[in-house]
C-alpha cells in the first residue's frame, strides 16, 4: 500500500538497519515521523497543501533556530534501538525528555557482553578536567587491566550463569553483573530534545564512549532532517554565546555599525584588560577557545558497517549463559 505520510529516501535507506558502536553496541533507526517539512508546518500551522520552495523551508528553519522557536522541532519524532554498556545508559538516562523501554535483567537472560577499552583509549586521569581522561596509559598498564577486567567478568558471568542453572530468580543471578556489561533500549526522542542530547554528547567534555553513540544519532538525524541538522551545527553546536563581559572587551576590538565589522585602530585587550573587564583566568581560557574558526563536524554514517537485525539478534542470543540456550 502506497503511503501519504512523509518519506525521507536517505533515512529509507538507514532504517531498520544497525550500527555498530563500541565493541558490541549498536545504534538502529527503528522509526522516525516527519522531516524538516513537518517543522515547517507546524510553525505556520498550515493546511500541508502547496509546495513551498526547499529555499524558503531552509530560511525559516534556520530563523526558527536562531530565536529559540524550538516547540515546531517537538513535531518531528525518532524511535531508535540501541545497546550500550550500563555505564553509558546511566549518563544516557539523564536526558528525561525521552521514552524509554530497557531490557528487563528481571525477565530476560543478559548475554555476557562486556565492553573493553580500546587501548588509544586506555588512558591516564586527566589533571586538568577531573572528569576527563589525558595521556597514554602505556602498554603495560592496558595488558594487565585487560587481565583483570576478564578474569573479573569471567568470575560475574559464571556466577550468574550458575545462578541461572540452580533455578535462582534472574532479578536475584544479576545483581552483581558488572556495569561494563551491555544492555540495550528502545528509545524514542522528538528532534528538539534530540539535538539537546547531540549538543551535549557529542562535545568532547562527554565522555568518550557516549560520544560514539552521539555522533552516530547526529548522522541519522542528519538524514532524517538534513535542514533542522545543519541549522543546529550552525547555531547550536558550533555557536559560543558571549557573555556581558566579552561583549564589553570585544567592542574594544571591533567597530560594529551599518557599514558591517572593522578593526578598531591600535585595539589590544591583553590579559590585564581581560581582568580589568571582569574576566577569571578561566572565563579567559574559555574566550580564547570561542574565538577559534570552528570546524564543521563530520557525522556522516558509515553504511558499509551497516548490519542486518537478524545478524546483531544471532550475535546476543549466543553470548547468553549457554545451559540455557
Ligand atoms: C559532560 C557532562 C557531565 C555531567 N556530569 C554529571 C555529574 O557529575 N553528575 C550528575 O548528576 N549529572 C551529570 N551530568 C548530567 C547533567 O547534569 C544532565 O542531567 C544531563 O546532561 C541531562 O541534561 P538535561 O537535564 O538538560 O536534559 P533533559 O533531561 O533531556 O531535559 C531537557 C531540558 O528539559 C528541561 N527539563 C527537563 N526536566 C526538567 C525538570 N524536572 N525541571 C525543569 N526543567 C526540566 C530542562 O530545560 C532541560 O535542559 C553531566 C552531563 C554532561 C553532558
Amino acid at each position: 500500500m502506497e503511503t501519504k505520510r512523509t518519506t525521507i529516501p536517505a533515512a529509507e535507506e538507514i532504517l531498520g538497519g544497525y550500527f555498530p558502536v563500541l565493541d558490541h553496541g549498536f545504534v538502529s533507526l527503528v522509526d522516525y515521523m516527519g522531516s524538516d517539512e513537518a517543522v515547517e508546518r507546524a510553525a505556520r500551522v498550515s493546511y500541508g497543501a502547496g509546495t513551498r520552495k526547499v529555499s524558503q523551508t531552509r530560511g525559516l528553519i534556520r530563523y526558527l533556530r536562531r530565536h529559540r522557536h524550538t516547540t515546531p522541532s517537538e513535531m518531528v519524532e525518532f524511535k531508535f534501538h540501541c545497546a550500550m554498556p550500563m555505564f553509558v545508559a546511566r549518563q544516557w538516562i539523564r536526558h528525561r525528555t525521552a521514552s524509554v523501554n530497557e531490557v528487563s535483567a528481571r525477565y530476560s537472560l543478559m548475554p555476557l557482553l562486556f565492553y573493553t577499552p580500546e587501548r588509544e583509549q586506555y588512558a591516564l586521569q586527566s589533571r586538568s578536567n577531573n572528569q576527563g581522561r589525558e595521556g597514554d596509559a602505556g602498554d603495560e598498564l592496558y595488558r594487565e587491566a585487560v587481565e583483570r577486567w576478564e578474569r573479573l567478568r569471567a568470575e560475574a558471568g559464571e556466577a550468574y550463569g550458575w545462578m541461572l542453572e540452580q533455578d535462582v530468580a534472574r532479578e536475584i543471578a544479576r545483581i552483581d553483573l558488572p556495569v561494563s556489561m551491555y544492555t540495550q533500549w528502545y528509545w524514542k526522542i522528538d528532534l528538539h530534545n534530540l539535538l539537546h542530547f547531540l549538543s551535549l554528547r557529542v562535545d568532547p567534555r562527554a565522555q568518550w564512549e557516549i560520544q560514539q553513540f552521539a555522533r552516530v544519532i547526529a548522522g541519522m538525524v542528519q538524514r532524517v532532517a538534513p535542514l533542522s541538522y545543519e541549522a543546529w551545527v550552525d547555531y547550536d553546536l558550533e555557536s559560543r554565546p558571549l557573555t556581558r563581559a566579552e561583549r564589553t572587551v570585544l567592542s574594544r576590538l571591533l567597530v560594529a555599525d551599518e557599514g558591517g565589522l572593522r578593526a578598531r585602530d591600535g585595539g589590544v585587550v591583553d590579559k590585564e584588560a581581560l581582568a580589568g573587564a571582569g574576566l577569571s583566568g578561566r572565563e579567559m581560557a574559555e574566550l580564547i577557545d570561542k574565538l577559534q574558526a570552528p570546524e564543521r563536524p563530520d557525522f556522516d554514517l558509515d553504511l558499509e558497517s551497516m548490519q542486518a537485525a537478524e545478524v546483531v539478534e544471532a550475535k546476543m542470543y549466543q553470548a547468553v549463559p549457554g545451559s540455557f540456550e
